[in-house]
C-alpha cells in the first residue's frame, strides 16, 4: 500500500536527515568544520572539504528540495549569490527575459555585471504573456520571473510562462522569496529552477543572510553543483542551522502574518490618504483569479500608494512599531519606501515608468498584534497631512 505523502506543515518539522542518527539529538548538529580526514587519498565518507559539501548544509539543501518538490537543493551565502548561480547557467551570447520591476539586486547583477560578460536581458511585464512571447529572440535561453512582483505585486501566469519556454527548449527561473513553498511551488507548475532569498520568510528572524536554489532537472542540478563549488559563495554551517531553526516555524509565522496583512490591506483600502493597495489576490481583477489559481495564499507583503498631499517623511516619523528598513519576511513588521531604499539600482526614469515613486510604500507584516500595527499606521497618517 502506498503511504500518504505528509503535508508540508509536517514536513517543515520532520524532514529527511533533520535529526542526528548517532546520538538521537532532535536537531541536526552544526558541523563547524572546514576539512575531513580521508581514509586514503580520495577516499572519504562523502565529505572532503566544506566549500564542496558540509553535513549541516547538506541537511538544509535536502530540506528545501523536499519542500519545493525538487530533486536537488543548493545553499548560498545570500539570495544574490543563489540568483547569480542560477543566472550563470547561461553563457556569453545568451539573452534572458526578466520581469520588469525585478528585485533591485537582481536588476543590478543583470544590467551592471552580467551584461559585461555578454549575457543580455530584456525587462518586460511578464504578467502579459503576449509581451513575453514578443520579447523572445533567437538567442533567448531563459525567462526569470518574480510572481508576485516587487513592490507592485503583479502576478505572472507561471504555467503559461513554463509552456512558452518549453516550446523553445529554454529554462525558466522563479524567485519564490515572497511566497515560500508553503504558498507557491513553481516546480509543480512546470518551472525549472526556484531561487530564494532565505534571508526573508524562510529564516524569518532578521538574523541570517542566505540563499537557496532548487531544481528537479538533473542536468541543471549538475551544473548548479559545479557552480556552487566553483563560485564558493556558500553559507557557514551555523547560518545553515539558524536557517533550519527558522524554517521549522514558517507555517505558523506565515499564517499569522498573512492574516494580519489581509486585515491591514482592507483597512488601508478604506483610508482617504491611500489611493491604491497592492496585495496579491486582493480585489476581483484578472490578476487576483490568476494568483489564486497558482498560489495557496497572498503572503504577508503588500504595497500602497499615499495621496500626493501626504508628507511621507512625517508619516514615517509618526510610526513607533513599524521598523523603517529594507528586507522583509521577519517577525518584526518592516516598512520600506522602495523608490528611496530597495529600488535605488534602477535609474529614476525607469522607476517612475514602473510606478515606483516616493509615495509608494511597502509593508512586510510581522507577528505583532494586527490592532497595534493598524493603530500605529493610523497615528502616522494622522500627523502626515
Ligand atoms: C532580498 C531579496 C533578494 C536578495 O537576497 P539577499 O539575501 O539579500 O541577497 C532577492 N530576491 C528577492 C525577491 C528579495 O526580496
Amino acid at each position: 500500500m502506498q503511504q500518504r505523502r505528509l503535508d508540508l506543515l509536517t514536513r517543515l518539522i520532520h524532514h529527511p536527515g533533520g535529526t542526528c542518527e548517532a546520538t538521537g539529538a532532535v536537531n541536526f548538529p552544526i558541523y563547524e568544520v572546514s576539512t575531513f580526514r580521508q581514509e586514503a587519498p580520495g577516499r572519504n565518507r562523502g565529505f572532503d572539504y566544506s566549500r564542496t559539501a558540509n553535513p549541516t548544509r547538506q541537511v538544509l539543501e535536502d530540506y528545501i528540495a523536499d519542500l519545493e518538490g525538487g530533486s536537488a537543493g543548493f545553499a548560498y551565502a545570500s539570495g544574490m549569490a543563489a540568483i547569480t548561480a542560477a543566472l550563470l547557467t547561461l553563457r556569453s551570447g545568451d539573452h534572458l527575459i526578466a520581469t520588469q520591476g525585478l528585485y533591485g539586486g537582481s536588476y543590478r547583477i543583470l544590467t551592471q555585471v552580467l551584461q559585461d560578460y555578454g549575457i543580455s536581458s530584456s525587462f518586460v511585464d511578464t504578467g502579459d504573456l503576449q509581451a513575453v512571447q514578443e520579447a523572445f529572440r533567437d538567442n533567448t535561453r531563459a525567462v526569470f520571473v518574480e510572481s508576485p512582483s516587487n513592490p507592485l505585486m503583479r502576478t505572472t501566469d507561471l504555467r503559461g510562462v513554463a509552456r512558452l519556454a518549453e516550446q523553445r527548449g529554454i529554462i525558466t527561473i522563479v524567485d519564490n522569496t515572497f511566497l515560500t513553498p508553503l504558498l507557491q511551488r513553481p516546480l509543480e507548475l512546470g518551472i525549472d529552477v526556484v531561487v530564494h532569498s532565505a534571508t526573508k520568510f524562510l529564516s524569518g528572524h532578521s538574523d541570517v543572510v542566505a540563499g537557496l536554489v532548487v531544481t528537479a532537472r538533473e542536468e541543471l542540478a549538475g551544473r548548479l553543483r559545479h557552480l556552487q563549488n566553483a563560485m564558493g559563495a556558500v553559507p557557514s554551517p551555523l547560518d545553515c542551522w539558524l536557517l533550519m531553526r527558522g524554517m521549522k516555524t514558517l507555517g505558523v509565522r506565515l499564517r499569522q502574518a498573512s492574516e494580519s496583512a489581509e486585515r491591514i490591506a482592507r483597512w488601508l483600502a478604506a483610508r482617504p490618504e491611500v489611493t491604491a493597495v497592492h496585495y496579491p489576490g486582493f480585489g476581483d481583477g484578472a490578476d487576483s483569479g490568476l494568483h489564486r489559481s497558482q498560489a495557496a495564499g497572498a503572503g504577508a507583503v503588500l504595497a500602497f500608494r499615499l495621496a500626493p498631499e501626504v508628507d511621507v517623511d512625517r508619516f514615517l516619523a509618526g510610526l513607533r512599531l513599524w521598523t523603517l528598513a529594507v528586507s522583509l519576511g521577519a517577525v518584526e513588521s518592516i516598512i520600506t519606501v522602495p523608490a528611496r531604499m530597495t529600488h535605488l539600482s534602477y535609474p529614476e526614469e525607469e522607476r517612475l515608468r514602473l510606478g515606483i515613486d516616493p509615495h509608494l510604500i511597502r509593508l512586510s507584516v510581522g507577528l505583532e498584534s494586527a490592532e497595534d500595527l493598524i493603530a500605529d499606521l493610523a497615528a502616522g497618517l494622522g500627523q502626515s497631512v
